[in-house]
């Protein structure tokens, strides 16, 4: 670590030069005083060149290190026109630069006061959130791929914040993770989910998301102990989700974890696979039993053209030599379950299946013992067909008569003389008895745009009546 921190320092040196001062604040936080230089131009490209070189790999003591850099800058007198206002607004900017993702810099601005205020807010609340109850747990059932039985859930926490509504967790996680947080939060979910998948059949599971900062944790393994104990749940129905980022650090250490949580007999799966940094060498000793594919390369996947479906195979094929099973994150329409399932995914998870539900929800569907439907657009890019097809429009007492110009799951397109108005509740009756109910979205000209309701089968389209009355005999059918 000296080592390190002293080639920075010589870096910044020769990048800073004789035009100011650097010196190190304290832990890796490094200050540089450049008297007279205003130009934002100059600074940035500076900021840049810094960046640059202090990202260059290291040798110590023959092995290679990297290591990442932000920056934030203030300027005086805009930004403080004394020593602790300038580097109180620096480290503002420093903190936006990280949240823009690594390695780049900001200049300080007077909202970043307001940000900062609010995150102090939203962090003070954090804080007493276990006390208040403030947080609850939605689960999302994860189905099997060729049973469409739900074979667990995935525990999703959930923080109504009491003025604010509901926080996603992808802002409040990070922000308990900083604020040292996620050890006691990540622990409630673990009890809680265990106490809740102990009411379900022996065969479901539950999975349950790990920080990498609780798996750096040597107490983890006591603490699921802990869980599985309090609960009476079986170790082999609880599966710990883990990102890939917990080998950033990869050490003895977390080899040891790996080896102590398959002991305990919990499962152990690789969420969000192939959004991290995807080195390939881990998954040859970890000991996981899943991958899960991020929703990145699911969704759109079946769009021609799109390349996600030959990396979601590469994976699956991947998986299948190492014995692993394959979950297909974020499938939200018909299209892509086919598309998933032709690939050989073994599990779906997705608002196709079900979106995350109170566990009494939870409960209910999975007492019922059925497989689920998929419910939801056939296509991501639904598509329009083309038709000409005349149809009665009911807008309360009103029938008009239109003609309908393409018709999709979503919605259709018609025109008429009379045009009925923008977010009118409306009625097209195709003949047959068939009824699409849906609402106005726009008017223009002569042409107005209707969205159902309910997606619609376009296909299920009952045949434009014919010229001549009475020899078909089809019954009706209402679609909403
Ligand atoms: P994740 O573990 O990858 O969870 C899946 C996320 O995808 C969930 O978002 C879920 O609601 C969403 N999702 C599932 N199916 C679909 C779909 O078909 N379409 C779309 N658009 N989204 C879908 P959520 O609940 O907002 O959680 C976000 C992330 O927050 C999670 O990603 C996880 O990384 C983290 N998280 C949630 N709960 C916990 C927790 O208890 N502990 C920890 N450490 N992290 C958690
Ligand atoms: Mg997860
Ligand atoms: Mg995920």
């Amino acid at each position: 670590g000296d080592s390190l921190l002293r080639q920075v320092a010589e870096r910044l040196t020769r990048e800073v030069g004789e035009r100011g001062r650097v010196g190190r604040l304290g832990g890796d936080e490094f200050n540089v005083v450049l008297p007279g230089l205003v130009d934002r131009r100059e600074l940035g490209a500076l900021a840049d060149r810094i960046i640059h070189s202090v990202s260059q790999p290291y040798v110590i003591e023959g092995s290679t290190i990297s290591i990442g850099v932000s920056i934030g800058i203030a300027i005086a007198p805009e930004h403080g026109d004394c020593a602790d206002s300038l580097v109180r607004n620096a480290d503002l900017a420093l903190y936006a630069a990280k949240a823009a993702g690594k390695g780049v810099f900001r200049f300080f601005e007077n909202a970043m006061h307001a940000d900062a205020k609010d995150r102090r807010l939203l962090e003070t609340d954090l804080r007493h959130v276990l006390r208040d109850k403030g947080l609850a747990i939605v689960y999302q059932p994860v189905v099997s791929a060729r049973t469409e039985q739900i074979v667990g859930f995935e525990a999703l926490l959930r923080w109504n914040h009491p003025t604010r509504g509901p926080v996603s967790p992808a802002m409040f996680i990070p922000l308990a993770e900083e604020i040292g947080l996620i050890g006691p939060i990540g622990e409630w979910v673990l009890r809680t989910a265990c106490l809740e998948a102990a009411n379900w059949p022996e065969n479901i599971r539950v999975a349950v998301n790990i920080s990498p900062i609780q798996f750096a944790n040597p107490a983890l393994p006591t603490i699921v102990l802990g869980a599985l104990a309090a609960s009476g749940l079986h170790p082999g129905r609880l599966e710990l989700e883990i990102t890939e980022s917990v080998f950033l650090n990869e050490t003895h250490a977390t080899d040891e974890m790996f080896a102590r949580l398959s002991g305990i007999g919990v499962r152990l799966a690789l969420d969000d696979f192939g959004t991290g940094y995807s080195s390939l060498g881990y998954l040859k000793k970890a000991p996981f039993t899943k991958i899960k594919i991020d929703q990145s390369f699911v969704r759109g996947a079946s769009i021609p053209g799109n390349r996600n479906a030959a990396i979601i195979k590469a994976i699956v094929a991947l998986a299948e030599t190492l014995e692993m099973e394959t979950t297909a994150e974020g499938a939200e329409t018909q299209d892509e379950v086919a598309l998933i399932r032709s690939l050989g995914c073994s599990h779906i998870q997705g608002y196709i299946f079900g979106k995350p539900m109170p566990g009494e929800d939870a409960c209910h569907l999975v007492q019922r013992g059925q497989p689920i439907a998929p419910q939801g657009f056939t296509a991501s890019r639904d598509p329009r067909t083309a038709i000409l097809r005349s149809a009665v429009l009911h807008v309360g007492d009103r029938k008009l008569n239109v003609r309908v110009r393409n018709i999709s799951a979503g919605g259709l397109m018609a025109e008429s003389k009379m045009v009925p108005g923008e977010t009118d509740k409306v009625e097209v009756e195709f003949g047959e008895g068939q009824t699409l109910v849906g609402e106005v979205r726009w008017t223009t000209g002569g042409r107005f745009g209707i969205k159902f309701d309910q997606p619609f089968r376009v296909d299920q389209l009952a045949p434009a009546p014919r010229k001549t009355a009475g020899t078909d005999r089809r019954t009706g059918s209402r679609a909403h």
